[in-house]
């Protein structure tokens, strides 16, 4: 069997031991005679697993009881429209509520711009002016906003938010598809938390949402059932058919995760990870990170070249991607819109990737 240490973004890798049970248990679940796949979402086979799944994450997370967990589909891409329908949304007619939000990046932007259909939202700050490098100072919110929104960690450029903004009454809304459980998160500080699962919890398909309860039942009466989080609290995610087989896999790695000693042990060994890269980078002679230090992720590591005619940057960014994949390190690659290189080192990436990843560039630099 080939397995390569992969930095994917997203979809990305999952832990190998997560995997093989999967694969064990492909055919035949828990004796059930069936896959997760063919069960019914209904079903007293089903059931355990959903609950399983649900009761590990709060537990891992120490979700408060007053808080509700969904399973939802359509991504983190449907919760920037889920959010301000049901946070913000208004009967027609009726004056719009206003929200804040903060540009840290192409998802905030995402995020900002689809709730622009529905509320009278407005960006506070921005850093985008420094090409997102660094987050910006977060501004109090005004009392009269319905919520204020930030992305926690934000995948493209590399950066999260290591300080929350206070937020007081307002609550604070996060995006948090590429960071969740990769270190602790007081969730009481929270009105509601989404993550698509595709980056640090397991397969693409499956939306985390953890809301609090008092935040649940305000949608005008137009918002479409799908997109209600009372519909989806009322039945349990069970609403409509569910992602069974992704929350299965959920399940599989939330299970991992605790054999390992759970967020604190994980965050360790997140930090350690992101510790050798960066202190990599700092020395290296052909590699720098464009972040700012004290804005830098745990999760996504972009580098760029030091100094290289802009001429040769697009070949030797190219020929880096390449050897790097023949080496067996895959997916290096910066997104498309910023370019460089970016290592995405979520919670199934072992340190031994790192450290792979830093011997080849080592070598990279002294055939440059
Ligand atoms: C990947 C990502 C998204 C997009 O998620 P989809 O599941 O494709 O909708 C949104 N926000 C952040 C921070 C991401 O990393």
């Amino acid at each position: 069997m080939k397995r390569v240490f992969n930095f994917s973004p997203g979809p990305s890798a999952l832990p190998l031991p997560v995997l093989e049970k999967a694969a064990a248990e492909l055919c035949d679940a828990n004796g059930s005679g069936q896959s997760v796949m063919e069960m019914s979402h209904r079903s007293k086979d089903f059931k355990p697993i959903i609950e399983k799944t649900e009761a590990l994450l709060r537990e891992l997370m120490g979700i408060p009881a007053h808080y509700k967990t969904l399973f939802l589909q359509g991504g983190a891409s449907l919760q920037f429209a889920m959010a301000p329908l049901n946070l913000a949304g208004v009967e027609q007619g009726a004056p719009r509520k206003k929200a804040a939000y903060i540009d840290t990046g192409v998802w905030a932007d995402k995020a900002f711009k689809e709730a622009l259909k529905y509320a009278d939202v407005s960006v506070r700050a921005s850093s985008k002016e420094a090409s997102y490098t660094h987050i910006p100072a977060a501004p109090a919110p005004d009392p009269d906003d319905a919520y204020y929104h930030i992305t926690l960690n934000n995948t493209i450029v590399g950066t999260k938010w290591n300080k929350l903004p206070e937020t007081g009454a307002v609550p604070l809304v996060v995006d948090a598809s590429s960071c969740i459980l990769s270190e602790p998160l007081d969730v009481s500080k929270f009105g509601v938390i989404y993550a698509g699962a595709q980056k640090n919890l397991g397969p693409a398909g499956v939306t985390v949402v953890i809301i609090r309860e008092d935040l649940i039942g305000a949608a005008p009466s137009w918002t479409p059932a799908l997109l209600r989080y009372d519909t989806h609290v009322k039945e349990g995610s069970l609403y409509n058919t569910p992602p069974c087989y992704a929350i299965y896999m959920v399940g599989l790695v939330l299970e991992w995760l605790k054999n390992l000693g759970g967020v604190e042990a994980i965050a360790n060994i997140n930090r350690e990870k992101a510790g050798l890269l960066y202190s990599y980078l700092e020395h290296s002679k052909a590699f720098l990170s464009p972040v700012a230090k004290a804005a830098r992720s745990l999760m996504n590591i972009p580098f760029v070249y030091r100094d290289v005619p802009s001429d040769k940057k697009a070949d030797l960014e190219s020929r880096f991607v390449k050897e790097a994949a023949a080496a067996g390190l895959v997916n290096l690659a910066g997104h498309r819109l910023v370019g460089g290189m970016r290592a995405s080192v979520y919670n199934a990436m072992p340190i031994e990737g790192v450290k792979a990843l830093i011997g080849f560039m080592e070598q990279f630099e002294k055939n440059l």
